[in-house]
């Protein structure tokens, strides 16, 4: 059986990441239990730190690695925090103060029509640290951002992200229904349906001329 590292040390979207992949023809290890660093993510996108992530935990490895770049847009803010969703509060960011700066940063731009936003998530898989052609799956997850936070699951932005067609937050939601609508989910079901084909076939590796 195949082993795939993930390149991720966020908690929550590991847990993710495992209830979503379990069952696949592969064994997942993580970069943490090898003891892989986190890459700097220098990219101006989320696909180009998606990439960065992949191959840095191939690199360590030697294995197949599969990165998650993902983070919330919101239209009001010109697309921000976007792929700076994670740092958006600055050194010692957390979950709890980003989405305090958040609410603070959309206080007074309330009052008029919903504030419209959208997690977006892209997976890239290398079969080798150098694949010059990886596989890229990314989706996104339509929403609003709340007032005020609501519910306890999940993680991140989640209590702020109010999801129109479930009628609750995306904390509200249990964790096979988030999986089921979410950015992550979509991608990852995407990444499910070429993936055995990918690993299986021959990688590349073109000399530069
Ligand atoms: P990354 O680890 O650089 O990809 O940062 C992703 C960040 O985006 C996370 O730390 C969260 O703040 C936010 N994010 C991504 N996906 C979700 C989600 O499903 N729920 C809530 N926040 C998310």
């Amino acid at each position: 059986m195949t082993q795939l590292v993930l390149a991720t040390g966020n908690a929550g979207k590991l847990k993710e990441l495992q209830a979503l992949l379990a069952g696949q023809p592969f064994t997942i290890v993580t970069q943490k239990s090898l003891g892989v660093s986190d890459a700097d993510e220098t990219g101006l996108s989320f696909v180009e730190n998606a990439i960065l992530k992949a191959r840095h935990a191939s690199r360590a490895t030697g294995l197949p690695a599969l990165a998650d770049d993902s983070g919330l847009c919101v239209d009001a803010l010109g697309g921000a925090p976007g792929i700076y969703s994670a740092r958006y509060s600055g050194d010692g960011a957390t979950d709890a103060r980003n989405n305090e700066k958040l609410l603070q940063a959309l206080r007074p731009l309330r009052g008029g029509a919903p504030l419209t936003a959208r997690f977006v998530c892209v997976l890239a898989l290398v079969r080798h640290a150098d694949d010059p052609l990886p596989l890229i799956c990314q989706a996104e997850w339509e929403g609003e951002i709340l007032e005020s936070p609501r519910g306890e699951q999940g993680f991140g932005y989640d209590p702020l992200f109010w999801v129109p067609s479930a009628g609750m937050s995306s904390a509200e939601l249990p964790r096979e229904r988030k999986n089921a609508l979410s950015h992550r989910g979509k991608a990852l079901a995407l990444l499910e349906a070429r993936i055995e084909r990918f690993l299986q076939s021959a990688p590349q590796s073109p000399s530069r001329p």
